[in-house]
């Protein structure tokens, strides 16, 4: 197979390329490296297998002619990262509506299946958990960027959606929850490379708001593995599936944790959420996948533990010059 990966170069998108790659299908990488790096994919450079093309899913043009040749495309190019979010709210919204648009009206012009990425965000602040799929999202105001990104990314999913109910067009939706390991930039507010920088340099490390709000960390690889399954499965078409881990921990426990593995002198401080991104932030208390779906159609488990994942983020940072 040729596949088209959209953010090929970015933190997952390049694991994804590996991936595909080591299992003998070609890839061609779509990136405008604002947020992926070259960095990222450097290792794949002059492998028959693999291209790299620099361009954006905003021009229609390039988008076609990708399209055209290859097999299915996986769309992953977005604005992601919520301090991101914060601070370009329009640039957002217009890469994950406008951008998701193209690439659905040219997988459709050429008959492309495609697997499109959508977010854990997609609930708001529904605090139940594990949230399953056809969980109701609890949202405030759309003024608020990060409910007009979760709205951007609900846009995504409805059109892929439709394509798929009144077009036939092959499509695959999957939430991803947080996500993590190795290449993951801490620049755009992600908390365990953060975290993992903070403690290996000796710094404070940033707990924001109380540190009571929970979160569920997956390895990468493991994302990558079951986007690669459920791309092959028929039956995935017109579905939603979340993909995550289930084990919880709050963020103000994930930094000891952290402080504990890489054995760092470090103290947590904690910063309000108004000084951390921006007056009437809001953030999410608690989120927690529901995982039977996927599960039942790929025999979808976590390979990875926390204590795991940490070790891994650790040893690629400090590996790196
Ligand atoms: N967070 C934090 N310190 C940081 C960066 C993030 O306490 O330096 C918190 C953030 O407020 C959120 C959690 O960690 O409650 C996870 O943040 P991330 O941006 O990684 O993912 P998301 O908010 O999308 O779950």
């Amino acid at each position: 197979m040729h596949y088209l990966i959209t953010g090929g170069a970015g933190f997952i998108g390049s694991h994804l390329a590996d991936k595909l790659i080591s299992e003998g299908h070609r890839v061609t990488a779509l990136d405008d490296l604002s947020t992926g790096k070259y960095e990222n994919v450097k290792h794949l450079e002059g492998n028959p297998n693999f291209e790299l093309v620099v361009g954006t899913i905003l021009n229609e043009y390039l988008v076609d002619k990708l399209t055209e040749r290859c097999s299915a495309i996986f769309h992953l190019a977005a604005a992601v990262g919520v301090e991101l979010i914060v601070n370009h709210p329009l640039e957002s919204l217009t890469t994950n509506i406008k951008g998701s648009e193209i690439i659905l009206e040219m997988a459709y012009r050429y008959h492309k299946k495609v697997l499109i990425t959508s977010t854990s965000e997609i609930y708001g602040k529904n605090t139940q958990g594990p949230l399953k799929e056809d969980q109701d999202r609890i949202l405030g105001s759309p003024l608020k960027s990060r409910w007009s990104y979760s709205t951007a990314k609900a846009v995504d999913e409805m059109l892929a959606y439709v394509y798929w109910k009144e077009k036939n067009l092959p499509t695959v939706i999957v939430r991803l929850f947080n996500t993590v390991g190795p290449r993951q930039s801490s620049a755009y507010g992600m908390v365990l490379p953060r975290f993992v920088k903070q403690a290996l340099g000796s710094k404070d490390m940033t707990v924001y708001g109380s540190g009571k709000q929970s979160r569920c960390f997956l390895h990468v690889k493991d994302v990558v593995s079951a986007l690669t399954k459920l791309i092959d499965k028929p039956n995935a078409c017109g579905q939603v599936f979340n993909i995550g881990s289930q084990e919880e921990i709050t963020i103000e426990g994930l930094a000891k944790k952290v402080i504990e593995i890489t054995s760092s002198r470090s103290k947590v401080i904690y910063i309000p959420y108004n000084e951390a991104y921006e007056e009437g932030f809001e953030d999410m208390e608690r989120r927690v996948p529901d995982i039977s779906k996927i599960n039942d159609l790929i025999g979808f488990i976590p390979t990875v533990d926390l204590n795991g994942i940490i070790k891994d983020v650790v040893n690629y940072i400090k590996g790196k010059p």
